[in-house]
Order: C-alpha cells, then sequence, then structure tokens
C-alpha cells in the first residue's frame, strides 16, 4: 500500500482533501457559464461519474448570477476559477465551496497593490464564507519577477511562487488551502511536485497535467505523471484535462478513476517515458471562455494534419480563448489561439498572424514545413 504525504486536511463542501482521505477527483464545466441549464447538466455529468468537485469560470459579474442559479440547481462541489479580477471573489464566495487564484495572474492586476495585500483580501473573503482556497501556480504563467530570477529553471520559479504564498498565507493565519503546480509537460509537473512537497509534505496537492491535449495522448502524459507521484505518496486530489466535446466533458473523471484504481491496485503500465523526440500536440481542455465551437475540431483537425511530421521533436500548442491562449503558446515551436473568427498563429513568442478557420491548417503546414527544413538544414545545437 502507497504511504502518502502527511498532509493537512482541508474541507471543501462535503468532500475533505489531504490528511488521508481517498484522493479526490475533480473537473471543470467547458459550457459558458451563463448557459445555465447547459452548465447544470455538464456539472451533474460530472458529479455522477465520481468528480468530487466541479469547477466552473466566471469573468464577470452576469457570470455570477448565472452561478447563484447554477448553484441552487445542482448538489456538486463547486469552485470557482478567478482569472484577472481577483476582487469578483466577494461575489462569488456565497454561492462556491472553493476559490482558486493564479499568483502569476494576481501580479499582473492591479499592479500598484502589493501581492500580499490581494492574497490578504482573498483569505479574508475565504474565512468569511467557510471557502478553501487553491493556489494554483502554471510553469506558463509565472510572476515575471521570479522569471527573471530563475531564467535557466521555470519548474524552480513555480516552485518558488507556490512556496511565497504559501507562507504569506500561513502569516495571515490561513491554513485551508491546497496548491497545485501544472504544465503542460510531464517531466515538468514530476519535478515541480516533487520539490514542492520536499519542501511542504504539509501541504495537500492538487495534481494535473495542463492541456494534455485528446485522447489517447493526453492520457498517456496524465497517467506518467500520476503514476510518479501518487507512487511516491504525492497528491491528494487530481484533474485530468482533456480536449473533449461537451457532451464527453465528464470522461475526464472516468479516466482520472480509472487511473487511480490502476495505482492502488499496483497495475503500472510499462510506463511510457514522454517522448521528447517525437512531435508533440498541446491543446486545452476547453472550458467556457472558448471562442469558438469549432476549437475542438481544430485540435482534432491539427494532430490529423500533422501526423506526417511525427519524428520531429517539435511542439504545437492549440489554445481555446485569449486569456491563457497568447502566453500558454509562447514556449511551443508553433502555436494557434482561437479568437471568434480567426485563429492566432505563432512562431514562439513571435505572431505571425491570424487566419480564418478555413485558412488556418494550410498556414500551419507551411510553418511547419518551414520549421522542419530549417531543423534538417542546420542539426540541432
Ligand atoms: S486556454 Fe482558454 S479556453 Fe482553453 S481551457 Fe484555458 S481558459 Fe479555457
Amino acid at each position: 500500500m502507497i504511504k502518502r504525504n502527511p498532509t493537512r486536511a482541508v474541507r471543501v463542501g462535503r468532500v475533505t482533501l489531504g490528511g488521508g482521505h481517498p484522493v479526490a477527483v475533480q473537473s471543470m464545466c467547458a459550457t459558458h457559464t451563463q448557459d445555465v441549464d447547459a452548465t447544470v447538466e455538464q456539472a451533474e455529468a460530472i458529479r455522477k461519474a465520481g468528480g468530487d468537485i466541479v469547477r466552473i469560470a466566471v469573468d464577470g459579474p452576469k457570470d455570477v448570477e448565472a452561478l447563484a442559479e447554477i448553484r441552487r440547481q445542482t448538489s456538486a462541489n463547486l469552485v470557482v476559477d478567478l482569472q484577472e479580477n481577483y476582487r469578483l471573489a466577494k461575489t462569488v464566495a456565497p454561492h462556491v465551496d472553493k476559490l482558486r487564484y493564479n499568483p502569476g495572474h494576481l501580479w499582473h492586476h492591479e499592479k500598484e497593490k502589493p501581492v500580499r495585500e490581494k492574497v490578504r483580501f482573498l483569505a479574508d473573503v475565504a474565512r468569511d464564507h467557510d471557502l478553501a482556497l487553491r493556489v494554483g501556480v502554471n510553469c506558463g504563467s509565472v510572476d515575471p519577477e521570479l522569471k527573471e530570477r530563475f531564467p535557466d529553471d521555470d519548474v524552480e520559479a513555480m516552485v518558488r511562487s507556490a512556496l511565497e504564498h504559501c507562507a504569506m498565507l500561513d502569516e495571515l493565519g490561513f491554513d485551508r488551502y491546497v496548491v497545485s503546480l501544472k504544465d503542460s509537460h510531464p517531466r515538468k509537473v514530476i519535478e515541480g511536485n516533487q520539490r514542492f512537497a520536499a519542501a511542504r509534505p504539509d501541504v495537500p496537492l492538487h495534481l494535473g497535467v495542463t492541456e494534455a491535449g485528446m485522447p489517447p495522448e493526453g492520457v498517456i502524459k496524465t497517467r506518467v505523471a500520476f503514476e510518479q507521484l501518487l507512487s511516491r505518496g504525492i497528491g491528494d486530489t487530481i484533474r485530468v484535462s482533456l480536449t473533449l466535446p461537451n457532451p464527453r466533458k465528464h470522461e475526464e473523471v472516468e479516466v482520472g478513476r480509472r487511473i487511480l484504481e490502476d495505482i492502488a491496485a499496483g497495475r503500472f503500465r510499462s510506463v511510457p517515458v514522454f517522448d521528447d523526440d517525437k512531435l508533440n500536440i498541446i491543446s486545452c481542455p476547453s472550458c467556457s471562455r472558448v471562442e469558438n465551437e469549432k476549437f475542438v475540431d481544430l485540435a482534432q483537425a491539427v494532430k490529423e494534419m500533422t501526423a506526417y511530421a511525427q519524428g520531429h521533436a517539435l511542439t504545437i500548442a492549440v489554445m481555446g480563448c485569449r486569456v491563457n491562449g497568447p502566453g500558454e503558446t509562447d514556449d511551443a515551436d508553433l502555436g494557434l489561439w482561437c479568437g471568434p473568427t480567426h485563429v492566432n498563429l505563432k512562431r514562439r513568442t513571435e505572431t505571425v498572424g491570424a487566419f480564418t478557420y478555413d485558412e488556418i491548417l494550410p498556414r500551419l503546414k507551411r510553418e511547419l514545413d518551414a520549421l522542419i527544413e530549417s531543423r534538417t538544414a542546420a542539426p540541432a545545437r
């Protein structure tokens, strides 16, 4: 039997994370939050599939109104992801069980205000409304100051960010929090969580590989990370992020439960080392922020169109919106992020242009061919 890290217990609605409780499984609604019927239906599908916690995206007051109604119609434990506007926490709080904030986003908003003040605000809101918090750090959106301090080690920047926020919450006397350290590469997820758990074995960890992509590759990446971490006793709750159409979104929970069952039963498949010598397509799991419903089909079409380039060590990222798309594609050799009518194409941090959904695939192919040619002409440095 796997010996779990001695994390403290953090209650989220009717489920408890850490403290020896079973590893909880979460997922996120990808419907438009203001489409209450569709969101309730998806939250219920996730709950019935065994989802312990359901995340919902809220970007403004209209979403908060919808959230209040969603809360009335589902018994799922709810968590909201605060993106840019951390002040929304106050209006969201009466309708949820947990709030997630991203330290990188917190840094950017109201720049003149010390981050500590913003964290205090969130801790006060959580305390007043009997909520838990998740400090959700993403390797791709770590605050710029830490990025500068660790220019060659983005995993360390991510870990330091998480540790700093834990220290702030501890100083504020708020201990009802969990931490996540995510990236689209399983190796970084494994490293980041191992380093963090060594420094803070008491803090419950939420595990996930962001933008893992479509099954089966997305499942493999996630399985690799979870097997490595859970078998070492690291991890108290998991989220599998897959690019799936809305009616299949609850499959994230089924996949998560299957991985947990396999690990508990000692069924470690031959752990596939995530192969860095091959083409790696990452795509976001989609959520209510997706700007065009063609996104899931586009991600699938990119995968099919690029199959010919399997043998090249390149990363292509496909993201559904402007909230995370521009930043999260920076590290990819080629990045696509969706707008309502156009898809933006990037070469790493450089923008190539915006193309219609009909134009994008041939344009991407041109870029990919050029990249392969340049690499073949100038072998790896
Ligand atoms: S990239 Fe945008 S659409 Fe995709 S999951 Fe992230 S926030 Fe949602």
